[in-house]
């Protein structure tokens, strides 16, 4: 099946799986594949190596505004890479995760990354992932999908994902940052967490990924009509 030259917006809770899916239609149909929360992730990981966040947590934002114009953020086939160095592996740890949602909600941070998003969109073919896609970044998508699940099958999968990655996490600990993040995201200023009115909703909570392909083949059929 072929689909048009389109831009799909994938947005939802964490953990709901997003950049799974993301992935596999990338990969099925060749297109790029863009995840704008490492973007949020790999700025907080330079403010928390350069300082920038102390250990209350609070963000030294003078410092974090002029610091970004020189950081060299950018993704490659391996993954998300802060000048030549890969970061991926560092940008997943909790220690990210439990400070990304504040300084996402910081506006000159989400203009920032907004502009290099905007960038890749240009060419199209194009399926990105995050929080305010559909809503913010790209509010013309053609396919806009808004993805959800149970809390409890969130943090296992997540707690799975870390364990695989031979990280050592605890439940509750992954819980809590969970629904931290859940909170933070959708009650920010500037472009919160929201299903765009025009996003399919996916509740994956029971669903195989083999299931979601299926259910996603059916929304570009019904959309675009039957596809060679
Ligand atoms: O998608 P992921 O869980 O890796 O995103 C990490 C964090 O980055 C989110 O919890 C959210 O705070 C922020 N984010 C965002 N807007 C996006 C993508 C991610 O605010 N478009």
């Amino acid at each position: 099946m072929n689909i048009p030259d389109i831009i799909i917006a994938i947005d939802g809770y964490s953990s709901t799986g997003k950049s799974t899916l993301a992935k596999l239609i990338a990969e099925e149909y060749s297109f790029l594949y863009l995840d704008s929360g490492a973007m949020y992730r790999g700025i907080t990981l330079y403010a928390l190596e350069n300082g920038l966040i102390d250990k209350e947590g609070t963000i030294d934002e003078v410092g974090l505004r002029a610091a970004l114009p020189t950081l060299d953020l950018d993704f490659s086939t391996d993954g998300t890479y802060i000048g030549d160095r890969c970061v991926e592996q560092l940008i997943r740890t909790l220690e990210v995760s439990s400070h990304v949602s504040p300084v996402s909600a910081i506006p000159f941070v989400r203009s920032f990354v907004d502009e290099k998003l905007h960038a890749f969109g240009k060419r199209k073919r194009v399926v990105m992932d995050g929080r305010d896609i559909g809503t913010t970044v790209f509010p013309d998508a053609e396919v806009k999908i808004f993805m959800t699940a149970s809390a409890e099958v969130r943090a296992q999968r997540r707690f799975d994902e870390m364990k695989m990655k031979g990280q050592e996490p605890v439940m509750e600990e992954v819980m809590k940052n969970l629904l931290e993040r859940d909170y933070i995201d959708s009650h920010r200023e500037t472009s919160p967490l929201s299903r765009a009115a025009d996003a399919y909703v996916l509740d994956n909570s029971d669903m195989t990924l083999h299931e979601e392909t299926v259910w996603f083949q059916g929304l570009c059929q019904g959309k675009f009509g039957i596809l060679e």
